[in-house]
């Protein structure tokens, strides 16, 4: 069957098996948002965004996240609690399932890409359940021109069916929901959740493995922005560690706010085409460039809206997880096409809720190799009344749920990228100050943008004695003054008014380091161990 809708171009899904003359193919983000709000499932927000529910899952459900184990991966992939192997036959049984399942649907069929950079473009057919979360495809992949829509040949298909549980007895899954990625049918199979996350992070996932093995690039999770000299900066960072808030910055343009690539030509090019940023605590004043994209177009996620359609953001009653996702172009200040030159700073992005690293240090190369194959960060406990203790998050290569390779090959990667480069590397908390979480505060976001700014515009001074000081315990290089942040904050030790409180807690930090760095080091060689603290208690 062929099908004809919003679009000029006529496509053929009878070789996904599917045979359903209720499609809409390439429906545009007007149609999806009316489509949506005519089937009641969503609401239409003041500011014209639509928002909408995913439903049971409000974050992604990454002990679901499966690889089926064929040809390709089978040698390749670093199986184990991250990459789950998956039964090939299984996934054709489970597919087929899905796919008759969405043949008594109305769906919703999208064409589009990843990668910026056209020598590295990736074509992707979007199939969902539902018309809120193509618009999120439109919002996050690449948009092809009309011309590029003339005999798209998508290469990768992405099956996303939220309405569809899976029985894990007999479907081979942990339970009714899953994301299943498969190399040899290049297909991402998603059912049994509406999280749209699931979608960005399984072609991600897809990149991590394609990029390196196949193009000698180096995949990334992490945000990028350009200087008005060209130069490109990028900053690391696990979940809620500020990639998105930083990178949207009005006098840097915007590459992208979560996933690139660092090319073999020392170039650097988003994989998506557009943000998808957390809305929780959201103020114009502070983040005027996110607010302001909050606009018809966008998707809102989970967010509570008051009578007149205005979002409380503050508001955490269905999760802490609040998103909204929107086009690149909802930014002024954007790069285009999402691709930069001259990598010149790298910024490890971490909040420590212990509230003992320095909000802003220098690395040297055997640090930064350090910090990038522990990706540090913490958790602080949910709203539940009562101090908490928080408590320490390590994920390799601040992104190992979507690296299906051993953290190892990314990490050399990296090392032997910001040798060749000269790339200055920093050490930026977001997180706690003034002690830790419960007793301290979050880091002001001004002083952090205008640590960040400092650092790029060469503010910092050469990496001397007078102008650093080395942190006794973590060995890094603490900057003494910084234009724009009062110089007490520059020190974590002297924002706690108490040092033994502060050692006390530092060594507790490192001891949670160094356990976690065990994993590693049989692989690590000298240069990286010297990267680590320089003191535990013992
Ligand atoms: P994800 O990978 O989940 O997209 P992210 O790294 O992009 O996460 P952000 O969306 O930027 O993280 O979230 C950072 C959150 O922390 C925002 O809500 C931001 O307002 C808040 N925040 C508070 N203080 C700071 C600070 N000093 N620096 C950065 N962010 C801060
Ligand atoms: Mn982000």
């Amino acid at each position: 069957m062929s099908i004809s809708h919003q679009s000029t171009q006529t496509i053929s899904l009878e070789s996904y098996g599917l045979v359903n003359d209720r499609v809409h193919y390439q429906a545009t983000p007007d149609e999806l948002h009316n489509i949506t709000l005519k089937k009641a499932m969503g609401k239409e927000a003041s500011s014209g965004a639509l928002a909408i529910d995913t439903g049971e899952f409000t974050g992604r459900s990454p002990k679901d996240r499966f690889i089926v184990m064929d040809d390709i991966t089978k040698l390749k992939v670093w199986w184990g609690d991250i990459n789950l192997p998956f039964d090939p036959d299984k996934f054709d049984r489970l597919y087929d399932k899905v796919i008759e399942y969405l043949n008594s649907k109305e769906i919703y069929v999208r064409d589009s890409y990843a990668c910026a950079d056209p020598d590295y473009r990736l074509n992707l057919r979007v199939i969902t359940e539902y018309p809120w979360s193509n618009l999120f495809a439109y919002n996050m992949f690449l948009r092809p021109t009309e011309a590029e829509l003339v005999d798209f040949d998508p290469e990768w298909t992405i099956v996303n069916a939220p309405g569809f549980m899976a029985d894990p007895k007999e479907d081979g899954t942990r339970q009714h929901n899953f994301a299943v990625l498969n190399f040899t049918k290049k297909i991402a199979l998603i059912g049994g959740t509406g999280y749209t996350g699931e979608i960005k992070k399984g072609i991600f996932s897809v990149l991590n493995f394609i990029l390196p093995v196949y193009k000698n690039t180096l995949p990334m999770h992490c945000s990028a922005n350009v200087g008005d000299d060209g130069d490109t900066a990028i900053f690391f960072g696990l979940s809620g560690t500020g990639k998105t808030t930083l990178s949207t910055d009005p006098h840097r343009k915007l590459i992208g706010d979560d996933e690139h690539g660092w090319t073999a030509e020392n170039t650097v090019f988003n994989f998506e085409g557009g943000c998808y940023a957390k809305v929780i605590d959201l103020c114009q004043e502070n983040e005027p460039e996110i607010y302001g994209a909050i606009k018809k177009g966008a998707l809102l996620e989970n967010v509570i809206l008051d009578k007149d359609g205005d979002v409380d953001f503050a508001d955490t009653s269905i999760t802490q997880n609040t998103r909204v996702s929107y086009p690149l172009y909802h930014i002024a200040n954007h790069m285009e096409p999402s691709v930069g030159r001259n990598p010149k700073n790298i910024f490890f992005l971490t909040a420590d809720a212990f509230g003992v690293i320095p909000p802003i240090s220098k690395l040297t190369p055997s640090q930064a190799a350090y910090h990038f194959i522990s990706g540090y960060t913490a958790k602080v406990a949910g709203t539940e009344a009562g101090v908490v203790e928080p408590v320490p998050s390590f994920s390799a290569c601040f992104g190992a749920p979507f690296m299906p390779l051993h953290p190892t090959k990314y990490a050399e990667m990296l090392s032997d990228k910001m040798k060749e480069s000269g790339v200055n590397v920093w050490l930026v908390n977001t997180g706690w100050t003034g002690g830790p979480y419960g007793v301290g505060t979050r880091m002001k976001l001004k002083y952090t943008r205008a640590m960040i700014h400092a650092a790029l515009n060469g503010d910092l001074g050469l990496y001397c004695y007078d102008k650093y000081h080395i942190h006794s315990v973590f060995g890094v290089a603490q900057p003494r003054v910084c234009p724009g942040v009062p110089t007490s904050v520059l020190s974590p030790r002297a924002t706690w008014n108490d040092d033994e409180a502060y050692y006390k807690m530092a060594f507790k930090l490192t001891n949670a380091f160094r356990h976690n760095f065990k994993k590693f080091e049989s692989y690590a060689n000298e240069e990286i161990r010297r990267g680590g603290p320089q003191r535990y208690a013992f």
